[in-house]
């Protein structure tokens, strides 16, 4: 049996666009889907779907700017009309809340930001150790992402290589549905390791995972990339601007400051790119380990020796503050992300791991309680983890047509 607990309804506005926006692809005959082609452009999207180019350069800057972020292998819905011959309508989604959509009016295309409608639904599930937590977690669940989240959420608190057959893991996660498929990445809420009868608890509070006794377990320390500047814009997967009455993202945190402000590696890392993109002018990108990425834009200029394939020390001098690309002034744009998403940058820079204390330690407190019982119920009902069915799917590599409708 799975536990089913639906959280979080849409709220009434998103239930509209949901509905108009399905209403129009159900009345198409062809809706293809297929992946982002590595290292293609809004622009050259644009240029081969014979769409002109004069909508992108029609967009405001923070739209352009939004237009870099479209990510590899990210699903695209192209909708056609009756007989193939135009593109009615496009839909690209940004990140797990927001997507642009294009849409053809009066022989214009129209460029929109609008929300992503997606179901969550938290599941619970508890498995006997045959293999490792990674394995075991993909054969209970199809589900790669899953068993890579929980192992990344406990290694730096529990020493896995100590567990034995007949240990017993649990886990406690939400996971968004779009369009009947799983989608984006799964969250891990609470996390369960049994070794010889003890068990080991995680529990995410505001975004961090923090052990039973509020101790926080994440190890990854991130440093701000500069020093004595103000921040000017905050990261927001989703926002609806009220005057301009439009949806807007900002991924990542603006630094203003003075032109040639030295901007630092925020952590250890190798440089993915050093070079220039689009709206986002100079940009410099670093692989750090656990899956996180840096991204430094509007850069002055590059240190000299700064390029792919280095490696660079946490606080090292890589470029400086300048207003390359789409910016009104000058400024850095640090955005940060893990596994390829978008997250927000001023949650992970810290100096020390935290304890939980005061006000939050007993909102915590009744928080782990509740969700150890959750976790229990689990290990009692011996609850069946949902299987996805077509993991192949999101590897797909070629476009895929479907018939929707008549
Ligand atoms: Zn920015």
């Amino acid at each position: 049996m799975v536990i089913l607990i639906m959280k979080r309804y849409s709220p009434m506005p998103r239930f509209f666009i949901l509905i108009t926006l399905l209403t129009a692809f159900l009345n198409a005959s062809v809706v293809e889907r297929a992946p982002w082609p590595q290292g293609e452009s809004f622009l050259q999207f644009l240029e081969k779907k014979g769409i002109p180019q004069s909508l992108y350069w029609d967009l405001d800057k923070e739209d352009k700017e939004l237009c870099e972020e479209i990510r590899a292998g990210v699903y695209y819905y192209t909708m056609y009309d009756d007989n193939r011959s135009s593109i009615e309508q496009v839909l690209i989604p940004l990140n797990e809340e927001l997507q642009i959509h294009l849409k053809l009016e009066g022989g214009r295309y129209r460029f929109n930001m609008i929300p992503v409608t997606y179901k969550e639904v938290t599941e619970s599930f508890a498995v006997s150790i045959e293999r490792s937590p990674y394995q075991d977690i993909i054969k209970a669940t199809n589900n790669k992402i899953l068993a890579y989240a929980f192992v990344d959420a406990f290694k730096n608190s529990f020493d896995f290589t100590r567990l034995q057959k007949g240990d017993m893991l649990a886990v406690v996660y939400t996971e968004k549905i779009r369009l009947g498929r799983t989608y984006g990445v799964p969250v891990i809420e609470a996390a369960m390791i049994e070794r010889r009868k003890k068990p080991y608890y995680l529990f995410r509070f505001n975004d961090r995972y923090y052990d039973e006794r509020g101790r926080e377990v994440e190890g990854f320390v991130f440093r701000k990339p500069v020093n004595r500047v103000r921040i000017t814009s905050r990261f927001t997967l989703r926002r609806y601007h009220p005057v301009l009455k439009r949806y807007r993202a900002h991924l990542g945190v603006d630094f203003g400051g003075r032109t040639g402000t030295p901007v630092m590696a925020a952590a250890d890392g190798r440089v993915k790119f050093a070079g220039r993109l689009g709206g986002y002018g100079n940009v410099i990108k670093i692989r750090h380990r656990d899956g996180f990425l840096t991204l430094y834009a509007h850069l002055h200029k590059f240190r000299r020796g700064i390029r792919r394939g280095k490696y660079v020390k946490k606080g090292q001098v890589i470029g400086y503050i300048g207003s390359t690309g789409m910016s009104t002034g000058p400024h850095l744009h640090f955005g940060l992300y893990k596994n390829g998403r978008p997250v927000n940058p001023l949650g992970v820079i810290k100096v020390t791991k935290k304890t939980i204390y005061g006000k939050s330690r007993k909102k915590f407190l009744r928080y782990a309680s509740k969700m150890k019982k959750e976790i229990e119920e689990a290990i009692d009902t011996n609850a069946a983890p949902t299987k996805l069915e077509d993991l192949s799917e999101a590897m797909m590599p070629f476009v895929r047509e479907e018939r929707v409708g008549g």
